[in-house]
């Protein structure tokens, strides 16, 4: 689907230190949107700009704002959670260079160099990434203190425990 607004050449575009903003209706990030409440119509806006320093590495930074209408798993209302994204990843010529030290959370994120990269792929990649796993108000604003309180428990007892899966799995 990406038309060519989202598709740029990663060499140019760096060397350039070009700029490329765009707004990005909600209902265009299918995966990101799947298996989410109803949404509003909202848009995202976005830019990228690509830099090269004087050791030849490249960067593309990527920014993404906007907010996504997700469940609270406490009080079960739909919220607005701002989703706010500042990314910059290194463009790599190899796919060896790609997975390089990725136990090091120091590291940059990395792009494959290419001349077609798709921005739309990766505007949506990371707005999944910027979604909670479980989505909850910060203070819900309409259920009595008490109540969130149990609620609270409840939530923590539910949080998968990886030793009562292993149960499951040796009883059957
Ligand atoms: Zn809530």
């Amino acid at each position: 689907m990406s038309t060519e607004q989202y598709l740029l050449d990663t060499f140019t575009f760096t060397q350039q230190h070009e700029t490329r903003t765009g707004q990005l209706a909600e209902e265009k990030l299918a995966r990101a949107i799947e298996g989410l409440v109803p949404q509003r119509g909202q848009v995202f806006n976005w830019s990228a700009s690509g830099s090269v320093d004087t050791t030849e590495r490249r960067f593309i930074r990527l920014k993404v704002d906007g907010f996504m209408v997700l469940q609270c798993q406490r009080c079960l209302q739909d919220y607005e959670y701002p989703v706010v994204v500042d990314t910059i990843f290194e463009v790599v010529e190899t796919e060896d260079e790609l997975d390089e030290d990725e136990d090091d959370v120091e590291a940059l994120d990395r792009v494959l160099a290419s001349r077609n990269l798709d921005l739309f792929g990766l505007i949506e990649d990371e707005v999944i990434l910027a979604l909670p796993y479980i989505p909850r108000h910060d203070s819900c604003p309409s259920l009595p203190k008490a109540l969130s309180v149990e609620d609270e428990l409840v939530l923590e007892t539910e949080k998968p425990n990886p030793f009562a899966v292993l149960g499951k799995l040796k009883k059957s």
